[in-house]
């Protein structure tokens, strides 16, 4: 099983940190980012490889979903506030 790049920081530079007594553990050289212990290098490395990087990516894909949601809102607010503009400008001409 290949070893995927960092998760955190997308470095390839990574070695086992820990071995037989207490599970094997994949550590980045880069970031010092650790994945999870697990009780086989196969499961380490599959540990490694699916677990915090799916989160990440879908954390910042909620959280840009979020932030485009809040950026509308801001649009209509604004165009509220043009609309009540161009009104209290005409009332402005009449006074
Ligand atoms: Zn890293």
């Amino acid at each position: 099983m290949n070893i995927l790049p960092c998760p955190w920081c997308g470095s390839s530079e990574t070695r086992w940190e820990g071995e037989a007594s207490w599970g094997f553990l994949l550590t980045c050289d880069s970031c010092y980012a650790s994945g999870p212990a697990r009780d086989s290098k196969e499961q380490a490395i599959r540990a490694w490889n699916e677990g915090p990087s799916f989160n990440i990516s879908e954390r910042l894909k909620a959280h840009a979903d979020q932030c485009e949601a809040e950026a509308k809102e801001l649009e209509e607010k604004a165009k509220r506030i043009r609309a009540r503009a161009a009104e209290a400008s005409e009332g402005d001409g009449n006074a």
